[in-house]
């Protein structure tokens, strides 16, 4: 149903009953649909923008936008609450629906969470860089958990001191040879992860890039990425090791569930490296 093949506009843009949005629109200088068709593909590609409006009415027809104030009404705590349970909705009806299309689904989940989708680090950006960095055998195992989301991750990079230059992280990964695991810390006040969106609420995984040592830890060998449990899978709560917690008030507070990461000796099998 949403993967037509169509060369034709299915909705025009005036479908809204918006009285004041249609006389804003007729008094615009330039053809409203014209240029919409010009970013979604030029006049002669209608796949793409017909696509986007089917998507818009499904996600939007669901009983959910019923049962709660408009989101812009929402203290924290709730906007938290309506936006998460979308979020695990919008997964649930993409899947009702068929929408295969990756491209598609994101649209569909961030429309029917009102741009709000909860895992929206984990669905585009995380996946994307698990499918690319782990190796054969890594993506058999991580994979399809994070596709089922399962495991949810937060993007875990950006340190209190250091953002663009990667190359001055602190947090550290020493092999310990004796158990073929690392152990990981965050061993100053400037090497804690801060901003990562989807760990503060939501994530029970953490993406995190770190200096990797050897046992002896006379050099960095290079920053690393490691794919590290930080929340219990029953219960949610931080694992031994790892305190975890928001970054206060910023504006869009309430968009990116932005949070902050300490850890202290948190030990990870080897094979959470991602060795591709
Ligand atoms: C809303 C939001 C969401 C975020 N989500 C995530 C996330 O999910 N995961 C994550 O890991 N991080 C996240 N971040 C952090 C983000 O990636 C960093 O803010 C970014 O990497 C920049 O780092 P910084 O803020 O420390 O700026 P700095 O690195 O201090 O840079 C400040 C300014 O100096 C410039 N600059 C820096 N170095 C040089 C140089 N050598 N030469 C010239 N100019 C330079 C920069 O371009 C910039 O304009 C998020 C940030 C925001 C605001």
């Amino acid at each position: 149903m949403v993967d037509s093949k169509s060369t034709k506009p299915h909705y025009e843009i005036s479908d809204t009953k918006n009285v004041n949005l249609l006389s804003e629109r007729e008094s615009a200088t330039f053809n409203v649909e014209e240029l919409t068709q010009f970013m979604f593909g030029g006049p002669d590609n209608y796949y793409e923008l017909n696509t986007r409006r089917k998507l818009i009415r499904l996600a939007l027809a669901h009983p959910i936008h019923q049962t709660h104030l408009p989101i812009e009404y929402l203290d924290a705590d709730e906007h938290y609450s309506v936006t998460t349970r979308k979020s695990l909705l919008a997964i649930e009806e993409a899947n009702r629906l068929n929408i295969t299309n990756d491209k598609h689904r994101q649209w569909f989940y961030s429309i029917f969470a009102n741009n709000h989708f909860a895992l929206y680090i984990h669905t585009s950006m995380c996946l994307y860089a698990l499918e690319t960095m782990a190796n054969e055998e890594q993506k058999r195992e991580f994979v399809p958990l994070a596709r089922s989301c399962y495991i949810t991750t937060a993007y875990t990079q950006t340190e209190l001191g250091h953002g663009t230059n990667l190359q001055r992280l602190e947090t550290e990964a020493v092999f310990d040879r004796t158990t073929d695991s690392f152990i990981l810390n965050t061993p100053t006040l400037t090497a804690t992860k801060f901003w990562p969106g989807a760990l503060a609420r939501t994530a029970n995984h953490a993406l995190l890039m770190a200096q990797l040592y050897t046992p002896d830890r006379n050099h960095s060998c290079g920053i690393q990425m490691f794919l590290v449990q930080i929340r219990d899978f029953n219960t949610h709560e931080p694992l031994p090791g790892v305190e975890l917690g928001e970054i206060s008030s910023r504006y869009a507070h309430a968009a990116g569930d932005n949070g902050y990461l300490r850890l202290t000796n948190v030990r990870i099998a080897r094979k959470q490296m991602l060795m591709k």
